[in-house]
């Protein structure tokens, strides 16, 4: 007899999630077309034929963080497991690095640092600033031994997007590598990898890109490998390590040769290299304005309904409207509203914005008219 019978969970019916329109802080609405592909056939990892599949993602994912890097790939778990890579990687046990704290992931950033066994330098600007400049420099100055300089691109915690091209320059100028967090700006604002030398950049597939959650384009550059290549420690983390993902990734050109390493999502990737191709299709920088046509066209609707922005409107990013919750109003019971009468989730404010904030998205997919004005009837209904 087995301790657990099946007459309990044979009741189980298959699950059935409803159609929602999902405006918050990620995971976005998945293009229709990318749901397709990931329910396409299961095939081997190492076929051929996916191999050929792996070679057009890595061109793809080269085109949308606009580099030449050879070391561009998708890490197989999400988000925060780029964010992961690029850390232990990178970063040594007694290394300095300036981490720049402005939301949530910032703070994480500092929480890999300490993990790996490096000095994190924080240098903290309020919930809903942008990084600044001007004290990364001053940190830079003060600690010539810095060897990275790490911050995030887009803050979705609080919708702030940071200066890139003036922190990665200041990097350089003071010989660190820069580590940036693109998880929520890929695909949604302008950003340039190799013209603005970043040299580690990690994405996340489920927002602005409008696929399924669970893989993390990163990218390395030239650089960042010779720093890899130099280490004096093992990377302590066996699936992360880089230096055993690149056989795998490694492309026809360089010589490498797939070895099996760990079986990639086969369907999700096949999801990815949908999404990246319909981005390719529609063009970056059209991809970059429609995110920020939708964008005034939601602020013009929410200030008309008294609403006001968490951030400033020069550092607003397109794709995360942080707006503050009106007066008496109850958080929980708006959301709730949205959910049932209109099948629409919006975002819950995070850390410092918990219960005071939500967090409209309007990423890859989700940026349309009809979701704009879907979400500010919603809010009109709700608030009166
Ligand atoms: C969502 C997000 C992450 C984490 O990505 P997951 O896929 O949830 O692990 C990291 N950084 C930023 C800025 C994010 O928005």
């Amino acid at each position: 007899m087995l301790s657990v019978s099946s007459n309990a969970v044979s009741k189980i019916s298959a699950f059935n999630p409803p159609r929602r329109t999902l405006l918050g802080p990620g995971p976005s609405d998945v293009y229709p077309e990318v749901l397709a592909a990931q329910a396409k056939p299961t095939i081997g990892h190492l076929d051929p034929l996916f191999v050929a599949m792996m070679d057009e993602l890595k061109a793809l994912i080269q085109y949308a963080f606009q580099t030449e890097n050879e070391m561009t790939l998708a890490v197989s778990a999400p988000g925060s497991a780029g964010m992961e890579t690029c850390f232990v990687n990178l970063v040594e046990p007694g290394e300095k690095v300036i981490v720049c704290r402005n939301g949530v992931f910032g703070e994480r950033m500092r929480q890999n640092v300490e993990r790996v066994g490096a000095t994190a330098i924080v240098v903290d600007n309020e919930w809903g600033e942008p990084v600044s400049v001007s004290a990364v420099e001053a940190a830079l100055q003060a600690n010539p031994d810095a060897k990275f300089l790490a911050f995030v691109h887009a803050e979705t915690s609080t919708g702030a997007v940071s200066d890139a091209k003036s922190l990665c320059a200041l990097a350089q100028q003071h010989d660190c590598l820069s580590i940036v967090d693109a998880v929520t700006s890929l695909g949604g604002v302008e950003l340039r990898v190799d013209d603005w030398g970043i040299d580690a950049i990690y994405s996340g597939s489920q927002k602005c890109l409008s696929c399924v959650p669970g893989i993390s384009p990163v990218s390395f550059s030239a650089k960042a490998v010779e720093k890899l290549k130099q280490r004096k420690t093992p990377v302590q983390s066996w699936f992360l390590d880089q230096t055993l993902v690149m056989g795998y990734w490694g492309s026809k050109d360089s010589g490498a040769k797939r070895s099996y390493h760990h079986t990639a999502p086969v369907n999700a990737l096949y999801a990815l290299h949908e999404s990246l191709r319909i981005l390719a299709n529609e063009g970056l920088e059209n991809a970059w304005q429609r995110h920020a046509d939708m964008h005034q066209l939601l602020r013009a609707g929410l200030e008309k309904l008294g609403l006001t922005f968490v951030v400033d409107e020069a550092c607003r990013l397109p794709q995360l409207n942080a707006v503050f919750i009106p007066e008496g109003v109850d958080d929980a019971a708006v959301r709730k509203q949205l959910l049932e009468n209109y099948n629409l989730e919006i975002g819950a404010g995070l850390g410092a914005l918990a219960g005071k904030a939500w967090r409209i998205g309007l990423m890859g997919y989700g940026a349309r008219r009809e979701n704009v004005a879907l979400c500010l009837r919603a809010l009109e209904e709700a608030l009166n």
